[in-house]
């Protein structure tokens, strides 16, 4: 007979990212330095458990290294498939976070355990001197039907529900007045990183860097976060224009964004900003899916775009 362990159950092992989970663009971190993270504090959590050693004193701020609880406080609708969640770290936590960061969420299957991105939504006007630390934070997350951590968030998060995040990380270090223009091309989840970059620069006084930013959803009832794209929209120094491949009209109400195109954002579009930026000192940021970042990456290395002028997040 198997004698049974003399020490708790071991978490499950964190499941090795498929190849195509990689997009190959080199990302900060990529799928795979998470995975190894992961792995890391894997085998310490196990080690400990088997060495009857108690957990580590809880740091007071979340920390990028290690997993904490965070509890559920909020959940409202943004769309018909996309949620903000409000959570609450255990035992006091803050996050101090910068514009365009992000965490990692860990969700435990039967058998392992699967690790996403989200960025956090900063709240509208946060400014980093002043109140540099959350007690809670949100993030707003789109559910795909066949997404794996989407399936395990639409069946099981409900405020109470505690989930384990780590962070933040990545971001733009931007400081007052080192472009003259800054240049977005994002789509889909992918406007979300933008919000806070984007809001920190409008707030920012002394600032005169211009903003344009181009923003592709499928419809209008798919645009993320309308009311701070409009404020944002309503500033001197923005420019917002916002694609919609599959739209075929119908809103009236949306001339506050600024201008609306009814069709996906090609070539077309991109080019020419990026020719007329290359006359002014100009920061791109560039965020969306996989196929849509190596097309304008592409286009911005065939106009010479140095890389240190190229942010993807
Ligand atoms: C730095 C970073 C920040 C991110 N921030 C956010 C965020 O704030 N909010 C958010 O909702 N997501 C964000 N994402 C995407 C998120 O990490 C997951 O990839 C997404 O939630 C899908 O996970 P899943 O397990 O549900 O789907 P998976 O099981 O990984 O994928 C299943 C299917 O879903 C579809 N799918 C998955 N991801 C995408 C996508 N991004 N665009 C289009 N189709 C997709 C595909 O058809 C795919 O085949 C971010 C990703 C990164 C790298």
């Amino acid at each position: 007979m198997a004698s049974s362990p003399t020490h708790p159950p071991l978490p499950p092992k964190p499941s090795e990212p498929l190849p195509s989970d990689c997009c190959g663009q080199g990302c900060m971190p990529c799928v795979q330095d998470i995975y190894e993270q992961e792995l890391k504090t894997w085998k310490r959590e196990c080690e400990r458990i088997r060495r009857g050693v108690g957990p580590e004193e809880a740091s007071s701020v979340l920390s990028p290294d290690s997993y904490s609880p965070c509890t559920l406080v909020a959940v409202r609708s943004e769309t018909h498939d996309t949620n903000v969640y409000r959570c609450r770290p255990a035992d006091g936590q803050v996050l101090r976070a910068r514009p365009g960061q992000h965490l990692i969420l860990k969700l435990e299957t039967e058998k392992s355990s699967i690790t996403r991105q989200y960025t956090i939504l900063l709240p509208p006007r946060y400014d980093q001197e002043s109140s540099s630390e959350l007690s809670e934070f949100e993030v707003m997350i789109k559910l795909y039907p066949e997404g794996r951590a989407s399936k395990i968030i639409a069946a099981t998060w409900y405020v109470g529900q505690v989930a384990h995040w780590r962070g933040p990380i990545g971001g733009l270090e931007y400081s007052t007045n080192s472009v003259q223009f800054v240049v977005i091309f994002a789509v889909g989840t992918g406007v979300l990183p933008m919000i806070p970059v984007v809001e920190s620069i409008v707030g920012d006084d002394e600032e005169e860097a211009r903003v344009e930013a181009l923003l592709g959803f499928r419809s209008m009832r798919e645009v993320l976060a309308k009311q701070r794209w409009k404020d944002i929209a309503g500033y001197w120094n923005v420019k917002v224009d916002i694609f919609l491949s599959q739209d075929e009209g119908g809103d009236g109400n949306v001339r506050h964004f600024g201008e609306i195109h009814r069709r996906k954002m090609g070539p077309e579009d991109i080019a020419p900003r990026i020719e007329r930026a290359k006359q002014r000192d100009t920061l791109f940021l560039v965020c969306g899916t996989t196929d849509f970042e190596k097309f304008v990456i592409g286009l911005l290395k065939a106009s010479s775009i140095p890389e240190c002028r190229i942010k993807k997040f």
